[in-house]
């Protein structure tokens, strides 16, 4: 900008100004008839034309040297705005180019833009990620095939960027990119920006891992409700047909054959109704509505729900009641069937003649629930997977102690949408112990 200025600007000094001219022309013409006063008539002509030219010409020379510095002055504005304008312009570009940077930067998809050459003009971080690339490494301007050794990523570009045809689109590839010991699994789209050939090609890479994990984890929930349902439906109806023939002639075996037929049914409504709570629990912290509760009230509900119970299967239920009350921050409903759950899978796996004690801990956020017994207990390699749905650590499925394999994911789930934890130590055939933890109510 400063050289244009220099350019531009007309040089300073005397001759800027067009009254430096008149004045040497008047100065003459003074200094002329000074002159005359002391010459000849003849002289006095000539001096007096020179000094008329000299003055005309000094107008003349003042006139041009006037309009040449306004042209100047009018040419440095002109030349000025148009600076201001393309400065302007640059700047909205630079924010522009910063702007699709930052969008670029927080897309999950990989975006890598290439010339028709298939050099690299943008590649953002995803990409990188999901390619299994160098974060730092500098791709701008090197070809596709020298970072990406993928034939069937490379020949899609190749198609893309030299295709006659732009309508013919390239179906979208996947690819199982191995980076260490993870396996992502990645589809990638490949077009090209416009229909000239040769013109740049836009790759657009996304993450597919997560969806088909999800797909899996609903295969296998479909495989499991419908080999969960179809075990007491199959009972069901083989119990039905044996009633069928049975009822004329043998009236104690059809009796028995129908109080099988109503324990089959009253499995299939506990498992429908376990999977609607699972549902609910899954559902986030939607259906739940958190104030300020007593941990000791629902141990109590609890416990007076469940002592007919162990009595019958003759396990010693106890409980240590705190000196203070356990308030916590907390939804009623989701509590107790997390309590009920606990205690329900404490007595279910102690034995007869064994022990269940609940008991209540405080730390400085929480209070913890925590169900304790000495029974069965868990193997270690089974403590993570018994939270899984339907997971039973019994191998066989068929149910002979009404368990479905729901209720710890309901605990897991819900416990996790009302802020708290739940772990459990276990040593086999010495008993379990379970610890929920759940917000405590600020003092
Ligand atoms: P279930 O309806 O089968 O009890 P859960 O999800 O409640 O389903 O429990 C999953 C598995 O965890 C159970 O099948 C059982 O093997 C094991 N389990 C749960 N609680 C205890 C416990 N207190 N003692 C021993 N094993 C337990």
């Amino acid at each position: 900008m400063s050289d244009l200025r220099r350019d531009v600007e007309p040089a300073p000094g005397f001759f800027r100004s067009h009254t430096a001219w008149t004045i040497a022309g008047l100065a003459s013409i003074v200094a002329v008839a000074a002159f005359t006063a002391t010459v000849s008539h003849d002289r006095m002509i000539i001096l007096i034309a020179v000094a008329s030219v000299t003055l005309l010409v000094g107008i003349a020379a003042s006139v041009w040297a006037k309009n040449r510095w306004e042209q100047a002055g009018q040419f440095y504005e002109m030349q000025k705005r148009e600076t201001l304008k393309w400065s302007s312009r640059y700047r909205s570009l630079q924010t522009q180019s910063e702007q699709t940077e930052i969008v670029l930067s927080q897309l999950n998809d990989g975006v890598v833009l290439l010339s028709g050459g298939t050099e690299i003009l943008i590649i953002n971080d995803s990409a990188r990620r999901l390619l299994a690339l160098s974060t730092s490494e500098a791709f701008i301007g090197r070809r596709f095939s020298e970072i990406v050794r993928i034939p069937e990523l490379i020949d899609a570009v190749d198609r893309a960027s030299t295709n006659q045809n732009a309508s013919i689109a390239i179906p979208r590839i996947s690819i199982e990119i191995i980076s260490g010991a993870n396996t992502r699994l990645v589809s990638v789209l490949v077009n090209r920006v416009s229909d000239v050939p040769g013109s740049n090609v836009i790759l657009v890479v996304h993450d597919e891992t997560e969806a088909q994990r999800v797909e899996a984890i609903r295969r296998e929930f479909i495989a499991n409700v419908s080999h969960e349902l179809k075990t007491p439906l199959a009972a069901i109806k083989g119990y039905a047909e044996t009633v069928d023939l049975a009822i004329d002639d043998d009236h104690d075996a059809a009796k028995h054959f129908v109080r099988q037929i109503n324990t089959q049914c009253v499995r299939l409504e506990q498992l429908v109704s376990d999977m609607m709570q699972l549902a609910r629990a899954q559902s986030g912290d939607d259906n739940l509505r958190i104030e300020a509760i007593s941990l000791t009230e629902i141990v109590r509900q609890t416990m007076a729900t469940f002592q007919p119970i162990a009595d019958a299967k003759g396990v010693h239920l106890s409980w240590e009641p705190t000196t203070v009350e356990a308030m916590i921050q907390s939804d009623r409903d989701a509590t107790l069937t997390i309590a009920q759950n606990l205690l329900s899978n404490a007595i279910r796996y102690t034995p007869s003649g064994g022990n269940v004690r609940l008991s209540l801990r405080q730390d400085s956020e929480h209070w913890s629930l925590v169900v304790s017994d000495d029974g069965v207990g868990i193997d270690e390699s089974e403590q993570d997977r018994i939270f899984e749905r339907f997971y039973r650590v019994s191998k066989t499925r068929e149910p002979t102690d009404g368990g479905t394999g729901i209720g710890l994911s309901i605990v897991k789930n819900l416990t996790r949408a009302l802020g708290g934890n739940v772990r459990v130590s276990s040593c086999p055939g010495k008993g379990a112990t379970f610890e929920v933890l759940l917000p405590a109510t600020k003092e």
